[in-house]
């Protein structure tokens, strides 16, 4: 009784997917075991997205990425921790909601915008969901976990706590970046420099002993913030001016000319402002020079009462009034338009001002030397992106402003007493707590025993959220599995290396004095289809949706993973998943071919076989040691190429219909042989679809449980292990390219004489060479006459004339066809 299923002719890929995507998930194929101690694990660090809504394309390469990775690690015998978080909270959340409502965090009550955050955020989770779920993505939705859970408020505050007590948490007065727009201060990771053309002024600060100095400056409007004028120390020009006085122009105060190393003689006129604050330039030079801090710009970006008259303005504002009336004092003495780069909000993209703030800082700069140490010890794919993370770590000249003014966000587990300003830091058992909606659990100030407290109201930067997410994939605090940390795998887009690798690198090497993960791995930028950055705006984006409603998840996995090198930028073709989806119909085709010719055939372990079959067997081997070397590597693209050109080249091109004339005429060629044929495709096939089935789980799936399940027994192809490399037989190999070739080259003969491939040619002489090649092309004479349809072929040991085979040009074919 055939146990194969005969295939259809035409198959529903979209059907097909959504299918065993329902079936996975209800079978718990992907689950992990936590309770298995035989098989080694292994723990993707799975970024969880901002639940925007918007799984674009840079997602489905991100993810699929690291989906190849959980499937083969799966087949390779491990126990893969594959989950999938959502970071809910922060900046981007709320902006958009704002958006969306057309409100601003002010209008409403903390509660009120909290509530409306968190219905957003679900309703964006859901779509989100559905989209990695049609990828055909493998996580296991039992770790499924939101940064907004109150389970999960409880781990970030809890690690705050104890970075506190470690003394790697401090509240201090310092400059911050500070984003008008948001209203809450930002880390040096959520500017943005932006290149745009500003105009330099040359401004004239009369000297109070007479005279003039004159400096250039970008920000007039900071004028009325002018504590000194800066001059490079071996400036001769102004040697005889250092330590005079200069009136600033606009306000009536003096301030001194100070000399600074930093500056830079070739700007302007050698002669700068120093004010607070202009850029990290001002702060260094204040705090070296011990300069007063006069602030004239407010949290909305206005400025205030120190900026005089031009109280209420905004800064643009301001710096337009202020050159008019320069201009109008006969201070202007040059305007040239100079290209600059300007720091901007990543989120709004509105510039951003150094504000001075109270504000908690991690002590990210102390940890510089051991990020660069641990750096090392991770292994990056590809190797040079580790740069990206050692760099941006020694860049660094602030500490990370952990402190945020917004209100959907992990609240700051702390009060302070309302009389002496003692710090009130929860304890552990407290939390989950939001400070803002309770009172601390004691009586009374430890310092000054007064019973009336604070709340601290701001609340955690989202990258505090999700910089623990190593240590919360293992179980921390409550049930940690040291199998799980370090992770094994950090996937990343080159993109965010500086805040999401460096994030999570300072706070687990704070905690536990370890890295958070052994290996990263990073994905490029998905470029357009005209090869810019993929972007609405450039109109040459494509929604991850569209392109798998037209060609289904297996044809873009195949785009994503074929596309380029892992960790280059690469574009988005549509003609990559066309080739993805006519390979899929390719594989079906060969399947369906199998399936037919399988009918009455018994799967056994052993046949008697020719030597054609063993040279598709050893070119297999080879392929599977190729794959596997490419994707120990995560050398994806590599790994594809391999398995399609096998698929496509050597399985379907010639080994198919070069046994043919086996399968169909027995009576001719044997029931043996006809029986190792068989014995070849089923193995053939199998390995096929199981090197496949990290990139195509879908149409694998399909062809596994039609054909093989009743015989391999495994439940899923995905639970099947992946096949090991063996030796390859090299001498089957070469005995068989040889006999390829020289097939190849007949039919390019009857092609060149406008032969079909079919027609029968009544004789053929292949002159061999020597005696070596004509005893191998002898043990393919069936092979050859049978594919070829060649009457009377004969195999000489001589040299002769006649077409030259490819790669073998010892070799040569003469043909003689039927006449016409
Ligand atoms: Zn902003
Ligand atoms: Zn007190």
């Amino acid at each position: 009784m055939a146990m194969i299923e005969k295939l259809p002719k035409d198959f529903n890929i979209q059907e097909i997917e959504e299918k065993w995507q329902k079936w996975w998930m209800e079978e718990g194929i992907y689950r992990f075991d936590r309770e298995d101690r035989e098989r080694p694990t292994f723990c993707i660090d799975t970024p969880p997205p901002y639940p925007s809504g918007d799984f674009h394309m840079g997602n489905v390469l991100n993810w699929t990425y690291f989906d190849i990775v959980a499937r083969y690690k799966r087949m390779r015998g491990y126990n893969v921790c594959f989950p999938q978080g959502w970071d809910c909270h922060g900046l981007p959340t709320e902006v958009r909601v704002e958006k969306e409502y057309g409100i601003s965090k002010t209008q409403v009550s903390p509660d009120e915008f909290r509530r409306l955050c968190v219905e957003f955020v679900n309703r964006y989770i859901k779509v989100m969901k559905e989209a990695i779920i049609r990828l055909g993505c493998s996580i296991d939705w039992s770790l499924e976990y939101a940064t907004m859970n109150p389970d999960y408020w409880r781990r970030t505050q809890l690690s705050f706590i104890i970075l506190y007590e470690k003394g790697f948490i401090y509240r201090g007065t310092h400059p911050v970046n500070w984003c008008p727009r948001c209203r809450t201060a930002i880390a040096d990771a959520e500017v943005e420099h932006q290149p745009r053309t500003g105009t330099l002024y040359y401004i004239r600060f009369p000297l109070k002993r007479g005279g003039h100095l004159t400096i250039a400056t970008t920000r007039p409007e900071l004028i009325p913030a002018c504590v000194a004028v800066a001059v490079h120390p071996e400036d001769a020009r102004y040697r005889g001016v250092i330590g005079a006085e200069v009136r600033i122009p606009i306000v009536d105060r003096t301030v001194k000319v100070i000399e600074d190393e930093d500056v830079d003689p070739e700007f302007g006129t050698g002669a700068v402002m120093i004010c607070t604050y202009g850029d990290k330039a001002d702060v260094k030079c204040v705090a070296e020079h011990n300069l007063p801090v006069i602030q004239i710009i407010d949290e909305d970006g206005k400025m205030n009462e120190r900026a005089g008259k031009y109280a209420g303005m905004t800064v643009k504002e301001a710096r337009r009034a202020i050159v008019e009336d320069l201009r109008g004092m006969g201070l202007v003495e040059k305007e040239e338009s100079i290209p600059q780069e300007v720091g901007v909000c990543w989120r709004c993209g509105t510039p951003v001002e150094i504000l001075v703030r109270r504000q908690w800082f991690m002590k990210t700069r102390a940890l510089t030397d051991e990020v660069e140490r641990s750096a090392h010890e991770v292994k990056w794919y590809p190797d040079y992106m580790k740069w990206r993370l050692i760099n941006w770590a020694r860049s660094l000249d602030w500490d990370w402003v952990i402190s945020r003014q917004r209100v959907f966000a992990t609240p700051i587990p702390a009060w302070y007493c309302e009389r002496c300003g003692e710090i009130i830091m929860a304890k552990p058992e407290w939390l989950p707590v939001d400070p803002r909606m309770e009172p601390p659990k004691v009586d009374r100030c430890p310092k000054c025993g007064h019973d009336k407290f604070v709340p601290d109201g701001d609340v955690l930067d989202t990258w505090f959220d999700s910089s623990i997410t190593c240590a919360v994939h293992a179980g921390w605090p409550d049930d940690m599995d040291w199998r799980l940390f370090p992770a094994d795998l950090h996937p990343s887009g080159s993109d965010i290396i500086r805040t999401w690798a460096y994030y999570l690198m300072v706070r687990h090497l704070a905690l536990f004095g370890e890295k958070p993960y052994k290996a990263c791995l990073i994905n490029g930028m998905v470029l357009g289809t005209d090869g810019r950055m993929m972007s609405k705006s450039l109109g040459n984006y494509v929604a991850a949706q569209e392109v798998l409603s037209k060609y289904g998840a297996d044809a873009t996995r195949q785009w994503a993973a074929g596309g380029g090198a892992t960790g280059s930028d690469i574009p988005f073709r549509w003609s990559d998943t066309e080739y993805g989806w006519r390979f899929l119909r390719k594989l079906w085709n060969a399947a369906r071919f199998v399936s037919i010719q399988l009918q009455d055939y018994t799967p056994t372990e052993s046949a008697e076989l020719q030597p054609l079959d063993k040279w598709l067997l050893a070119k297999l081997d080879e392929v599977i040691k190729k794959v596997t070397d490419a994707l120990e590597n995560y050398a994806f693209n590599i790994a594809l190429d391999e398995i399609r050109n096998f698929t496509w080249h050597v399985f379907c091109d010639h080994y198919i219909e070069d046994v043919k004339h086996r399968l169909y005429q027995p009576d001719v060629y044997g029931e043996e042989s006809r029986r190792a044929a068989q014995y070849t495709l089923y193995r053939a096939l199998f390995r096929v679809i199981q090197l496949l089935a990290p990139f195509c789980p879908h149409i694998t799936e399909e062809i596994y449980q039609r054909m093989y399940a009743w015989k391999e027994g495994y439940k899923s192809i995905h639970l099947s292990p992946w096949p090991t490399p063996t030796e390859v037989d090299e001498e089957a190999l070469r005995r068989g390219d040889m006999a390829v070739a020289v097939i190849e080259t007949i039919r390019r003969e009857k092609a060149s004489r406008r032969m079909p491939l079919n027609a029968p040619i009544a004789r053929a002489t292949i002159y061999a060479g020597n005696r070596e090649n004509a005893e191998v092309l002898k043990a393919f004479a069936g092979d050859i006459s049978g594919t070829c349809k060649i009457k009377a072929l004969e195999v000489s040991p001589m040299e002769g004339d006649g077409a030259e085979v490819e790669g073998f040009p010892e070799i040569r074919v003469k043909m003689e066809p039927y006449p016409t």
